[in-house]
């Protein structure tokens, strides 16, 4: 595994000599970071290698994942989509059975540390534990917060207001809190299995693997099955495509174990996907880190046709193997692309197919918007950069006087 000095050959010296100055200020602070899932999703991705870096630069930190039963992912799942700006009903004992479960695992656990990070709604109602101490809490919240429905948002609001501050990902997010807000986007680990260089041979056999052909172009997209990742929207769109282009499609996934909806989504794939032989529907186990990054890389074209998107690791996983990426400007994608430039920013099936056939046949062009996506994301949207916000932030908390600039 990368340890934090290796990284100085991707983002200089000096970014790695501030890292350590800066752990060796937060040396003294313990953090402990807490979500609902240790595999599947942005957030387990990103925690997997943020926890053993901070770690590495001398500050403790932890990470427990909170356990729920099928009811509690069925309730938190509403609230997730509901957030996003799906209608969803809700009745009194949902919310009942949410905090229910949340004071279950807080009677198991402990949070004895100075800043305890919450990610995302599942856990939010675990900061009722920080009455009995005094240390310092934040909500880190991942998701597209847009356009919240105004029944989940006005349950949420009383409990982000208990935290110290709150976390978005993009400045559309913000919303009217009576607590500090703070803007850290998310990142990817250039050096990490999903990211780092592969062989060629390698690229290759994997696509063999799953007997696809190589010598025609590809257009893959990543991402659990999940509607708001639309997936079947983008067997729509590559069918446009495939009237003009022989291509193939690569849809790509696993589930996350906090996400009781994959397997409808999976199965309506399945059933649109049915009876054309250049469409892959890949059903990945939580292992499969080699296998997307050699997916990605071997790819003619990646998709990211979310209708919401928190942020979005896979374009960033993407432009930073230099591929050209078509997305939904959604989200935070359009922090990653900027259209015609770092990628392609698309709002339908239509545009994105027609997008598809452009870079497709403009091999040049595609060249350009790979090379430019990763300058972006290597200047922006890396570990080092994440790690630096985050130990800032934290000291950030006991130093309440102080201006410190993120
Ligand atoms: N991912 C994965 N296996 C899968 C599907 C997705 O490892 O089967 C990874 C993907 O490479 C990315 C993360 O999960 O690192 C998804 O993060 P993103 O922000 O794109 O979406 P989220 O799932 O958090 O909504």
């Amino acid at each position: 595994m990368a340890q934090v000095k290796d990284y100085a050959e991707i983002v200089g010296g000096s970014v790695i000599d501030e890292l350590f100055a800066i752990g060796e200020k937060a040396g003294t602070l313990k953090i402990q970071h807490v979500n609902s899932t240790a595999v599947g999703g942005g957030v387990a991705e990103i925690l997997t290698r943020l926890v053993p870096m901070m770690n590495e630069l001398g500050v403790r930190t932890t990470w427990d994942v909170i356990k729920g039963g099928e009811k509690f992912y069925a309730v938190t799942k509403k609230m997730h989509n509901a957030l996003h700006g799906v209608p969803e009903t809700f009745v009194e004992n949902d919310w009942a059975h949410f905090l229910e479960v949340n004071r279950e695992n807080a009677r198991s656990m402990s949070f004895e540390n100075d800043v305890v990070f919450i990610h995302d709604p599942q856990p939010i109602g675990l900061v009722e534990e920080r009455s009995h101490l005094d240390n310092k809490w934040v909500w880190r919240c991942h998701i597209d917060f847009s356009e919240p429905r105004e029944n989940v948002w006005l349950f949420l609001k009383d409990f982000i207001e208990r935290f110290d501050g709150a976390i978005f990902s993009a400045p559309a997010f913000s919303r009217p809190l009576s607590t500090r807000q703070f803007l850290i986007s998310p990142s990817i680990d250039p050096l990490s299995d999903k990211n780092r260089d592969l062989d060629e041979n390698y690229v290759r056999s994997i696509f063999e693997k799953f007997n696809i052909d190589l010598t025609r172009p590809v257009i893959t997209q990543i991402s659990r099955f999940d509607y708001l990742k639309d997936p079947v929207g983008v067997i729509k769109a590559y069918k446009l495509v495939k009237r003009y282009v022989d291509c193939q499609l690569v849809l790509a996934g696993g589930g996350a174990t906090d996400d009781p909806e994959g397997e409808r989504v999976l199965s309506d794939v399945q059933h649109a996907a049915a009876g054309d032989k250049d469409i892959f529907v890949l059903l990945l186990p939580p292992s499969s880190d080699l296998e997307i990054n050699a997916l990605q890389r071997g790819s003619t074209v990646v998709l990211q046709k979310s209708l919401r998107e928190g942020f979005g690791l896979t374009v960033a996983e993407a432009l930073w193997k230099r591929k050209p990426v078509i997305a939904s400007a959604v989200g935070g994608i359009p922090l990653q692309i900027k259209h015609k430039y770092s990628g392609v920013l698309t709002h339908s099936i239509e545009g994105t197919a027609y997008w598809i056939k452009q870079i497709i046949n403009e091999p040049a062009f595609a060249r350009e918007l790979g090379k430019n996506g990763r300058e972006h994301i290597r200047q922006n949207f890396l570990i080092t950069r994440h790690l630096r916000d985050y130990l800032l932030l934290a000291l950030s908390l006991y130093h309440d006087k102080d201006i410190v600039y993120l």
